[in-house]
């Protein structure tokens, strides 16, 4: 997966590729699915969503550009696998998931790998959690049609935002990041996400 996945295309930054290394993903995929846990793909976990593909993986981390000293926030815990690879390089990680079951699951996966630098909160994560705000990276693993407001106002100076901008068929990875005057954006790519469900992305009243 490193070599081939990973390394191949463009991510070069050696803490993420090691941090992936650390990590096994075959821990965040359902039973029946662990011998593709390493394809070049998303993967089902449940409740219609997907543990995301690998690379996709690497390329939002590699994006929000954490350190040892970073306070980031991660939307939609999902299985916890972003987590957990964010978690290996950060100082403390929020992760917020909408659905309490997958918020429970990736409790549990997290700390069997001893993994205790994490704050795993059921909510809305359109909104932020502001009380760890503000964050120096925030990623978020659902699409949504604009960057939503709150999560704006909860970045630092210098912070990242990494977000699927797009239609609820095809985004464009975004990276927004706060300067002192205000916002410059930069996009990575096409790419395909669940929605991110909230009134303040696709609608759905939360
Ligand atoms: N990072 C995850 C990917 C999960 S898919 C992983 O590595 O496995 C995206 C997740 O976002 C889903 O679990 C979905 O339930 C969640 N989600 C969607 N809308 C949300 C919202 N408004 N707040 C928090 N989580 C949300």
């Amino acid at each position: 997966m490193l070599r081939r996945h990973l390394a191949a295309r463009d991510i070069s930054d050696r803490r993420v590729l090691a941090a992936m290394a650390a990590i096994p993903r075959e821990q965040f995929v359902p039973e029946h699915l662990r011998e593709r846990a390493y394809d070049d793909g998303p993967l089902p976990i449940g409740y219609d969503q997907t543990i995301s593909q690998p690379y996709i993986v690497a390329l939002m981390t590699q994006a929000a550009r954490v350190t040892r000293r970073s306070v980031v926030l991660d939307v939609g815990t999902g299985s916890g696998y972003q987590t957990a690879i964010l978690a290996k390089l950060a100082k403390h990680v929020w992760s917020v998931e909408r659905l309490a079951s997958l918020s429970e699951q990736a409790a549990a996966r997290l700390c069997r790998l001893g993994i205790d630098n994490v704050t795993l909160v059921v909510g809305d994560g359109a909104r932020g959690c502001p009380e760890a705000a503000p964050y120096d990276a925030i990623v978020v693993a659902a699409a949504a049609p604009s960057a939503p407001r709150p999560l704006l106002d909860q970045l630092d100076e210098g912070g990242r935002l990494v977000v699927p901008i797009g239609d609820r068929a095809l985004q464009d990875l975004t990276i927004i990041e706060r300067t002192a005057g205000g916002f410059r954006t930069t996009r990575a790519g096409a790419c395909r996400f669940v929605p991110l469900l909230s009134d303040e992305a696709f609608g759905t009243p939360f």
